[in-house]
């Protein structure tokens, strides 16, 4: 399977879905509860960003906080696909980070509003090159890390979420069709921090992708 060229196109115009608090620890470091079904939240085509372009910080946060993922890449439409067949929607991987101004994203709590600028703006989608799926045998049992300026921040692995690829895929594909091309982040480890104009960022799934990224303040 793994589709037409989807290594080139993946990432352009594709809606990414996102999970929120699929790993327990990262979900106690922010004072939330564990989940009983998944928090998922949508990223606009225009959130997507690649190495060799900045992570640019929006002017109306002080507090950018950079959270790793395991990107999954869909390869097959599907609508209420049921777990057992999951992993046949899958194309590959991406490495991701869901950029989140979690000073916004607390104020849009506090106030019962959604996440969308906290989570949605340009650049809050830096994404890896695509790895086709052979290449991660078990998305359920790999490690993610990421490192600001050499500083390790974030060393987890998938083994600790709460709710697996597969099920991710079953749940949201019975709320939204998925197409060819989309891309699910499946949540964050622990040790989400804030970055800062000028920052390094680094991150890997174990040795099989690393991306790197600046931060740069947005000018406008
Ligand atoms: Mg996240």
């Amino acid at each position: 399977m793994a589709s037409r060229n989807i290594s080139r196109f993946w990432e352009w115009g594709k809606k990414i879905i996102c999970v929120g608090r699929n790993y327990a620890n990262h979900a106690k470091e922010l004072k939330n509860a564990i989940p009983t079904q998944p928090v998922l939240f949508l990223k606009p085509p225009s959130a997507y960003v690649r190495e060799g372009s900045p992570i640019l910080v929006p002017a109306y946060t002080s507090e950018l906080h950079h959270e790793v993922e395991l990107g999954v890449v869909i390869g097959k439409a599907g609508t209420a696909i049921p777990q057992s067949a999951a992993m046949e929607h899958v194309a590959g991987y991406a490495l991701c980070l869901d950029m989140t101004a979690r000073d916004v994203q607390d104020d849009c709590k506090s106030k019962g509003l959604p996440w969308t600028l906290a989570k949605a703006f340009d650049t809050s989608c830096p994404v890896s090159e695509f790895v086709p799926k052979e290449r991660v045998p078990d998305p359920g049992n790999v490690k993610l890390w990421l490192t600001v300026n050499d500083q390790l921040r974030q060393s987890g692995c998938t083994s600790h979420m709460i709710f697996s690829v597969p099920y991710l895929i079953s749940y949201i594909s019975g709320f939204i069709s998925l197409e060819e091309g989309d891309l699910i982040l499946t949540g964050t480890p622990e040790g989400v921090s804030a970055v800062q104009e000028h920052d390094e960022l680094r991150a890997g799934i174990e040795d099989v992708v690393t991306m790197s990224f600046r931060v740069d303040r947005r000018e406008q």
